[in-house]
This record gives structure tokens, sequence and C-alpha cells, in this order.
């Protein structure tokens, strides 16, 4: 079993306010957009597929016209046509915006996607209402196509704890949007590396649980899966494997959370 984790972009600059608007600072904070890739004795699984090049996103500047490369530097790791299973933490932009190619078709035509089915109802609901146009367009470009072609298995919450084999679970962690997944990797109840999405985006949030990103759908939902997975992730020791920021530990720090980056 190994997990690599592919980056699209190492340094994604925003206002510290526009992504947190109760944090208390002011300046500019750099996030990155990571996917990772799964091998087990079984199954190739791609979690999460990054925003994509070129990708047309009217009123979201961050997630416009991206030339990252991530599609090639993942193909020089796996044939696209080998990915078994594609998990998708959510269907936000920066998440899904690969699954099809540059000219609309589904980039990994051989594999299962998991996709919730929570999210898959709130952003078909976006696309018949026309906005947010960049949401809107996400499911036009990126999961309409894939959905025509039969590739994706709507995830219910209720069916938390997917298995995919040799300790590798899907686990409903909502908030962020209403149907957000990690995967868990190790015995259950004790994670060995959790790949962890965007439960949280930054690790000034583990001081303090409760500060909401702004795309949170709901925040107090959101507050409540941060801590449990901090909570599991410090009883365990594992590993966080988040999407914007560098991997680490996570350990209890008085009535809070502290991080330590790994590498
Ligand atoms: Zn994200």
């Amino acid at each position: 079993m190994t997990v690599e984790r592919i980056t699209e972009l190492d340094d994604w600059p925003f206002d510290v306010r526009d992504l947190f608007p109760g944090h208390p600072g002011d300046g500019r904070i750099s996030l990155t957009i990571a996917t990772h890739l799964i091998r087990t004795p079984d199954l190739t699984v791609l979690v999460d597929a990054g925003n994509g090049d070129g990708r047309d996103r009217p009123g979201m500047p961050a997630h416009h016209m991206l030339d990252a490369g991530w599609a090639v530097r993942l193909a020089e790791r796996v044939v696209p046509d080998d990915v078994d299973v594609v998990v998708c933490a959510h269907l936000h932009p920066d998440h899904c915006g690969g699954l099809t190619t540059g000219d609309g078709r589904p980039a990994f035509p051989a594999a299962r996607h998991l996709v919730s089915r929570a999210d898959l109802d709130a952003l078909r609901a976006v696309h018949r209402h026309g906005e947010p146009a960049g949401l809107a367009r996400t499911w036009e470009d990126s999961v309409a196509p894939v959905l025509a072609a039969g590739l994706v298995h709507p995830v219910d919450a209720r069916e938390d704890g997917v298995d995919l084999g040799h300790g590798v679970r899907l686990r409903s962690a909502p908030g962020h949007t209403p149907g957000h997944l990690v995967v868990e990797i190790g015995p259950p109840g004790g994670p060995e590396v959790v790949i962890g999405g965007d439960v949280l985006h930054h690790p000034l949030q583990f001081a303090d649980l409760d500060l909401a990103q702004a795309g949170d759908a709901d925040p107090a939902r959101a507050a409540r899966t941060r801590r449990d997975l901090c909570e599991r992730l410090a009883r365990s020791g594992g590993l966080l494997l988040p999407s914007h920021f560098a991997p680490g530990r996570v350990r209890q720090a008085g009535d809070g959370f502290a991080y330590t980056p790994s590498r």
C-alpha cells in the first residue's frame, strides 16, 4: 500500500480575511492544491482531481484559467485508464475540475467515481439556478460528462464507512459541503492516514476549530467535524494529508489542538 501526493499548486495565495472572515488578523496566506493516489494490492484510487487547467470560472478568479500541468504530472505516475476508483472529497471546482479532459471527456474512463449524493444534489441545484456561475460551470464541464458516461456511483451519508478493502474507507465529514467525504486508511477507529479534503483549510484553524472558512455550507457542522477529526487523529497519532496545506500530525494542546508538519 502506498499513498502519493500530487500537488497542482504549491502557492495559492489569498487574503486571510477573504478565506476566514472571522479571523482577527490581516495579510496574505498561501494554500496548496493537493491530490492523492492510493495503490492497494487490488486498486488504484485517485482522491480528488484538482482544479484543472483552462477552466472558465466566472466570478472565481482563484480558479479561473489555471495553467498548472496537474494532469501531466499525474500521468507520469499512473496511466489515466488504469485508475480504478476516483473519490471526490466534495464537488468544489478545485477538487473535481480534473475529472474531465480539456475537450470535455471523462479523464478516468475506467474508474468508478465515488461522489457524495448530497453534494451532487447541491451542485445540480446550483446549475439549475445558474448561480454562482463558476459553480454552475463546474457542473457543466466537470461533473455532468462523467455522470452522462455512467461512471458516477453516488455515496449516501448513511453508507458511512464505504470499504475499498485493505483498510481504505470513505467516511462522512459534512459541514464544508453537505456530503463532504474523507478517506481513512488503517484499522477502524484508529486511522493511520486520513486524506482530509477541506475539513480544515489552513493550520491556523487548529487553535480555533470554530474559525469558519468562507465557503463552509454549515459552519457549526463544519466545526464539529473538525473537532471530531482532530480528536481521532490525536488519539491514533495518524498522519493528516489535507488538500490545502502540508501533511502533518495533530496533538491535543489545552482545549484545542496543535499541528506539526511532517516534512
Ligand atoms: Zn478545496
